[in-house]
């Protein structure tokens, strides 16, 4: 089968790789129907993902079929659509049982495919701990519709989530990238008084207004201003960071009121500081990390109720075997891409 291979720093290549076969009675193997970019996939190509391990197939947002399941597997069967989590995890260890599934202790929990054992960016996946890490499409969703469930929709979910977010408050999402938008979607769940949107491109703020116009949008320069000037209390009740620049995490904390809430869901390239004599006395609450994917199948109710519709982040398509060009169009954002949807191999 084809898989897209991290081969060394700076290089992916689409290679020949076998079947993947059930490794543990735990296992399921799943038959890639439509899979994605994700820019943790641009992170490991760069080399700041250390723990990906050379040779592995990348790629963890995938849907597909359930082709065949191990022994123990009880909540999917061969036959079923299924939405893939970019989390294993065991479901029986202290942090699953909290939730935080993004720290199983598993050899194999936390972020694994596509980053320590191989992913999607394939014909086939074999999903460890299959029960946890799949969940069933309802049959009135499109692949399309549930594609960004196991990975930036669950983040933006759990982002919004984890803000305690409620209906006096001002919200402010720094970042309109795809996964800023999944949280902006889910952050209107939450039904809050106010978002605003901080973001520095042009062509992502013409998204933003012409698909969420009851949302304020701000540039990065005018930002701290513009959240004073359209919150109640001198800034920002929840702060939510998902671009990960250089200088977006000082932003997040600058535009909070004193005792708001900022979460950091972004993933750094670099370090960053926490200046605690400048914002002594500010009282604010930080959130950060990895997301705990293990709302999937609320996420897929939701979709199916017609609440979360992320089809509009999709805006380019390519064949499996015509990958390299995806990436091309997805790592340099040419023409106006905002998610690739990598369909089944096209045979000649
Ligand atoms: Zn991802
Ligand atoms: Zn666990």
């Amino acid at each position: 089968m084809l898989a897209y291979t991290y081969i060394e720093r700076g290089r992916f290549e689409l290679k020949e790789k076998p079947v993947p076969q059930i490794k543990d009675a735990r296992d399921a193997i799943v038959r890639v129907t439509l899979g994605s970019i994700c820019t943790s996939d641009l992170h490991i190509k760069h080399g700041s993902v250390p723990r990906a391990v050379p040779g592995i197939t990348v790629g963890h947002e995938m849907v597909g079929i359930v082709e065949q399941v191990g022994a123990e597997v009880r909540n999917v069967k061969p036959g079923d659509r299924v939405t893939v989590n970019v989390e294993t995890f065991c479901g029986e260890c202290f942090f699953c049982k909290h939730g935080y599934v993004n720290n199983c202790e598993d050899p194999d929990g936390g972020w694994a495919l596509g980053c320590r054992i191989d992913g999607g960016q394939a014909e086939y996946v074999r999903v460890p701990h299959a029960d946890n890490g799949l969940n069933r499409i309802p049959d009135n969703v499109t692949d399309e519709q549930a594609l960004f469930t196991g990975d930036i929709l669950a983040t933006g979910f759990w982002a919004a989530r984890i803000s305690e977010i409620t209906s006096d408050d001002t919200v402010m999402i720094i970042g309109a990238g795809p996964t800023g938008i999944c949280t902006l979607l889910c952050a209107m769940l939450h039904k809050p008084r106010r978002i605003i949107v901080c973001e520095k491109s042009d062509e992502r703020i013409r998204f933003v207004r012409s698909h969420y116009p009851d949302v304020l949008v701000t540039k990065p320069e005018d930002a701290e201003a513009f959240v004073r000037a359209n919150s109640s209390h001198g800034g920002a009740d929840r702060v939510i960071e998902v671009a990960g620049a250089d200088d977006t995490f000082e932003l997040a904390w600058r535009c909070a009121r004193p005792n708001a809430i900022v979460t950091v869901v972004a993933l750094y390239d670099k370090p960053q500081t926490l200046p605690l004599p400048d914002m002594y006395g500010k009282n604010l609450t930080f959130k950060t990390g990895g997301v705990d994917g293990c709302d999937c199948d609320e996420i897929l109710r939701l979709i199916s109720e017609g609440h979360i519709d992320t089809t509009p982040l999709i805006t380019h398509s390519y064949p499996l075997n015509e990958i390299e060009e995806a990436y091309r169009t997805f790592e340099n954002r040419l023409d106006g891409v905002i998610k690739v949807a990598i369909t089944e191999r096209q045979r000649p």
